[in-house]
């Protein structure tokens, strides 16, 4: 795929509003809609534009706030039917996930529908999504869409609260049939928080549990931890005569997380699944804003442009910081690196930590030669 010309996802954000006040919430979602959000005319326009991406659009993945809050969401999302435009929806799991409205957004083409699901207790999932009773709720929909035959996706935010539950996290995401699970490394944004983002070496400690946990039967995909891409092709190249534990310099977080993704999900059953795509913000990544704003994602909150007054198209081709991100000109570790066109860090991290999004991540233990 050519990501200079076309994104694979283009993730909009509906509405920020939303029931629930989620610890690490990147849209800082609130009760009601935000002012300015894009109206029913201005949505169709958008999908109609992302046509206009080529003939295999970028999926549209809807998110919020709560999608399901947008009134005009079954009109949207058959205009995008109607375009050739495939959807995929990240709603909040609240009253408004009912079975009358997911069967009307199946029959108009919605394929696939991602939960979030930050720990294998209620304790831990509620304590970060701030809802009592919401751990049972979200496993519960999780089985209910696969009932009504839409692809599901689980999503996890992993932070300092829930890093010792991802082996529980990955037996739940097996046991609800998932075809994907997505984790998300924090970027201190929205009401993210610094104090719970991981370590260089706790990070690679989870990116070998991850690639491990990608040979259960579902595919893994990170958010902000392409790094976990240099460790699945180290991974898959190697050929090994100890334990990777010993082989990697793994730390405790690893050698605790590891066995007990075996003790839960026994032995592996297929080969790995994790997305080696080199893809990253700006460079088959795009976001789209509530009020209109284009960011090269979601947690990186440079402004590129208005999609009221310009066309996604030509922003995200021509956009000068698009095209350096997806011209890998990093600085840095990042740029002097070989895996810098399959990883090339977290573009939101580095902005984040430095103010330059072509630094190098922080969140990298990896040492370039
Ligand atoms: S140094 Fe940068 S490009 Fe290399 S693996 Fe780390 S984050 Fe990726």
């Amino acid at each position: 795929m050519n990501f200079d010309e076309a994104p694979i996802l283009v993730f909009w954000e509906t509405t920020r509003a939303c029931e629930l006040a989620c610890r690490h919430c990147r849209a800082e979602a609130m009760p009601e809609p935000a002012p300015g959000e894009l109206t029913t005319s201005e949505g169709l326009r958008l999908i109609r534009q992302l046509a206009g991406f080529g003939p295999r659009p970028p999926v549209l993945v809807m998110t919020g706030g709560d999608v399901m809050s947008r009134p005009d969401l079954l009109e949207l999302v058959a205009a995008a039917g109607q375009v050739g435009v495939p959807v995929a929806l990240a709603p909040s799991v609240t009253s408004r996930l009912r079975t009358g409205p997911l069967e009307e957004l199946r029959q108009l083409g919605v394929g696939s529908v991602s939960l979030s699901l930050d720990g294998a207790t209620a304790a831990t999932h509620e304590g970060i999504r701030g809802a009592h009773g919401h751990f049972g709720e979200t496993v519960a929909a999780l089985h209910q869409l696969r009932s009504l035959g839409f692809k599901v996706q689980v999503n996890t935010a992993v932070m300092r609260a829930n890093v010792d539950e991802l082996a529980g996290v990955a037996a739940i995401v097996q046991e609800v049939g998932a075809a994907s699970w997505e984790v998300f490394f924090l970027v201190q944004v929205g009401r993210g928080r610094d104090e719970q983002e991981l370590s260089p070496e706790e990070n690679e400690d989870v990116a070998h549990l991850l690639f491990e946990a990608s040979h259960y039967g579902f595919a893994l995909r990170t958010v902000e931890g392409p790094w976990c891409r240099r460790v699945a092709a180290w991974r898959k190249a190697a050929t090994l005569t100890t334990t990777p534990a010993a082989a990697f310099r793994l730390g405790p977080l690893y050698r605790r997380q590891s066995p007990l993704l075996r003790e839960l999900l026994g032995q592996p059953t297929g080969p790995a699944q994790m997305a080696s795509a080199g893809t990253r913000d700006g460079k088959g990544i795009f976001f789209v804003a509530h009020d209109g704003w284009a960011y090269p994602a979601g947690f990186l909150p440079l402004r590129l442009g208005n999609v009221r007054e310009q066309g996604p198209v030509g922003i995200y081709r021509d956009h000068p910081l698009l095209r350096a991100v997806r011209a890998a000109e990093f600085g840095g570790r990042c740029g002097r690196c070989e895996f810098k066109d399959v990883c090339g860090g977290s573009r939101a991290r580095a902005f984040a930590s430095s103010g330059d999004p072509l630094a190098e991540d922080p969140a990298c233990a990896y040492i370039p030669a």
